[in-house]
């Protein structure tokens, strides 16, 4: 009796087929759950050189072994592919109700093969696994298919779905589950490319535990320390807007594409202003905090707009970054992209990228429909998010991200591409926090926030602006990211109320295998997961090479952003040493033959 299920549903759409198999105990040990072992399927699973929307890829769906059980925020679902919009391997971690389920109808995870011919969707119930006809749900938005699937299947189902971006094939698709995504790295995309509209999970469990007293206690203990918790209330009360103000004063918000880092009037879309139109909280399966803040504009051009966030990366993408404080467009913008299911620091990220090669006249209005860009102007924004989801116009070009539409521009466009390996930067400026400028640089997913958090920088206690001396931290908090998205725990650190101590501890009740009783052996997870997802980057041709930042980093001092004014990338190569040195890769960012033999992966 095990918090695994021990089953996953494998599908084949090509042929219409599906199975279940068992899911070996060798590898939810040397895995863990989530994102590692859906690494390890998909590792073993893809030749190299798989097209990412071709048939031969494969979309992961996996939950980790706390995932369904009553220890708080930890029943988020990995999702893991070959990316559409890098070429290197993929994850999303998606909140919500739908992974839970999946476990309490006696699964791990989902495997999807092949390529449907027709619009398909599955729907898993106790009567088993069915392929069933999409036809009516193709062109839907999010909303409207998740309320058709519970008009036709009940008001309990439990969705994973895409919008019309990712049946468009736009290369940075979301998977949305009620109002929580998958949000980078296109996994959306793929499932459109696969014709997949969409799952639905009926269930009621029951879930397994290994010492389920043992647990009880544990998980109790966690929880009555949690309720009190200030920091944890902070999350409640304002979800990540709280970071907004904070990181701008620091000039680590970007503004204008990354040009500067001072936003005028940025207390307009401060954590105050939104708190005004909160209405309730939501959030994922397990969690009292409930970090989701739904807002409803009232008055105005977008009253009656409703959405949960937007979070501290929307504010940015669809904010600061386009120097935007117009609030009611920012709740407006996020509920469109989660209803088109477009991810929304792609698409921000892109509009910024246009708008600066507009601003320098690189293209003209006969390049984007006659739309005139211009820095703030949210109503062309709404605009240009629309023509992306639908593929339509200069949203086409846009729709395919920063690194292939600077390469389709030319003229220089690439300078203003801020991407790594083909994923659009975040809401961090690298050269005002030296930690994440050298996450991006060698995440395995390209430029993601999800990918480890340099905590020593933005806490202060590491100087956030050296140019040395990272690399060492840097691998340790990719390692310790590793093992947070296999659990699965939310990664906002006060929600789950967990230590290392305490997650061994409760991993042991709920799985009964002892070697996850020791943290130490957790972090050597953590680190092969890392080391198995280079080393699919390596079979696919990635190296040193591409572990690095957009030249604006490397070359223009950073402008106009408080204390961080002047800094720039002037080391990454000796930071780029330092990390592969701590890793045991060599000097080419290759994993050694020594290291992939300590971590068993010869
Ligand atoms: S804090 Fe937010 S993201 Fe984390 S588990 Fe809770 S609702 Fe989900």
């Amino acid at each position: 009796m095990r918090s695994y299920t021990g089953k996953l549903i494998r599908i084949n759409l090509s042929q219409g087929k599906s199975q279940i198999e068992d899911v070996p105990e060798a590898l939810m040990k040397s895995f863990l759950g989530g994102r590692g072992m859906a690494a390890k399927y998909l590792y073993d699973e893809l030749k190299p050189g798989v097209e990412p929307l071709g048939g031969d890829n494969k979309l992961i769906f996996m939950m980790g072994p706390l995932g369904a059980t009553t220890a708080m925020s930890v029943s988020r679902m990995a999702l893991v592919t070959k990316s559409p919009l890098t070429g290197t391997i993929a994850k999303s971690i998606m909140g919500g109700n739908f992974g839970a389920y999946l476990k309490f109808a006696g699964f791990d995870g989902i495997i999807v093969e092949g390529k449907a011919e027709k619009p398909t969707y599955i729907h898993i119930d106790k009567d088993g696994i069915h392929i069933l006809d999409a036809g009516e749900l193709w062109g839907l938005d999010t909303q409207q298919t998740h309320a058709k699937l519970r008009e036709s299947h009940g008001k309990n189902t439990q969705v994973a779905c895409i919008g019309p971006a990712g049946e468009k094939l736009v290369r940075y698709g979301i998977v949305i589950s009620d109002r929580r995504c998958g949000g980078r790295t296109g996994v959306g995309t793929v499932m459109g490319a696969k014709k997949l509209k969409a799952i639905a999970v009926n269930s009621t469990g029951p879930l397994s535990l290994y010492d389920a007293e043992g647990f009880k206690k544990i998980a109790q203990g966690i929880i009555a320390e949690l309720k009190t918790s200030p920091r944890r209330i902070k999350m409640s009360d304002f979800g990540t807007s709280y970071l907004t103000l904070g990181f701008e004063k620091m000039g680590i918000f970007p503004v204008k594409n990354f040009q500067e880092g001072h936003l005028e009037d940025v207390e307009k879309i401060g954590e105050e202003e939104f708190a005004k139109i909160k209405t309730k909280n939501d959030g994922c399966y397990g969690c009292m905090t409930k970090c989701g803040q739904v807002r409803q504009v009232t008055e105005g051009e977008y009253a009656g707009a409703v959405s949960e966030g937007p979070d501290y990366e929307t504010i940015w993408s669809l904010g600061g970054n386009l120097a935007n404080t117009e609030l009611a467009s920012l709740i407006a913008a996020d509920s469109l992209c989660d209803k088109l299911g477009l991810d929304t620091v792609s698409a921000g990220n892109s509009i910024g990228f246009a708008c600066e090669l507009f601003q320098r006249g690189i293209i003209t209005k006969k390049d984007t429909d006659g739309l005139e860009l211009k820095w703030g102007d949210h109503g062309t924004m709404m605009k240009l998010v629309e023509k992306i989801a639908q593929r339509e116009g200069f949203g086409q070009l846009l729709g395919e991200g920063t690194r292939r539409a600077a390469e389709k521009i030319g003229k220089g466009a690439e300078d203003y591409a801020m991407q790594v390996k083909g994923l659009e930067l975040p809401a961090y400026e690298p050269r005002a926090v030296k930690g994440y400028g050298l996450i991006f640089a060698t995440s395995n997913i390209g430029a993601n926030h999800m990918y480890g958090r340099p905590r020593e920088d933005l806490a202060g206690t590491t100087d956030r602006f050296a140019d040395e001396g990272k690399g060492k931290d840097i691998a340790r908090a990719q390692i310790g990211q590793a093992v947070e998205d296999s659990v699965i725990q939310c990664s906002f650190g006060p929600v789950t109320g967990l230590n290392p101590e305490s997650r061994s501890q409760i991993l042991v009740a709920a799985t009964g295998f002892e070697e996850f009783g020791d943290p130490a052996y957790l972090n050597q997870i953590g680190e092969r997961i890392l080391c198995l997802e280079r080393s699919f980057n390596v079979r696919e041709g990635f190296n040193r090479k591409d572990d690095t930042l957009p030249k604006r980093m490397l070359t223009e001092p950073l402008e106009n952003a408080g204390p961080a004014t002047g800094q720039v990338f002037r080391k990454l190569d000796t930071l780029l040493d330092e990390y592969y040195d701590a890793l045991g890769y060599t000097r080419q960012g290759i994993p050694s033959a020594e290291k992939l033999k300590q971590l068993g992966l010869e």
